[in-house]
């Protein structure tokens, strides 16, 4: 099997590319203070605090977050977030 680089949910130092190894989707570097979380560069919209998602708001990475869709919490006010690219990549789905 070919090695290829692949991005983890925290580096410890940031990344001298700005897209994935695997599947070239481009990337947000994200430093929370202590490391660096590759993001999806396009902004999701989601509830903090009310799942499973992990999601980075104000560089801070969450592990409760639900996606945002329409309808699903109409009391609520969705907020912008940046979803850890290792959680939405297909390539590491496979
Ligand atoms: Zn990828």
């Amino acid at each position: 099997m070919l090695w290829r680089d692949r991005l983890w949910m925290k580096h410890r130092h940031k990344g001298d590319y700005d897209f994935c190894p695997l599947c070239y989707a481009p990337i947000k570097w994200v430093y929370d203070g202590v490391d660096w979380i590759p993001c999806d560069q396009e902004p999701v919209l989601i509830y903090p605090h009310q799942g499973k998602e992990k999601a980075v708001i104000r560089r801070e990475l969450l592990f409760d977050c639900k996606l945002y869709s329409q309808g699903i919490m109409p009391n609520l006010r969705p907020v912008e977030a940046l979803r850890p690219h290792v959680f939405t990549c297909h390539e590491l789905k496979k």
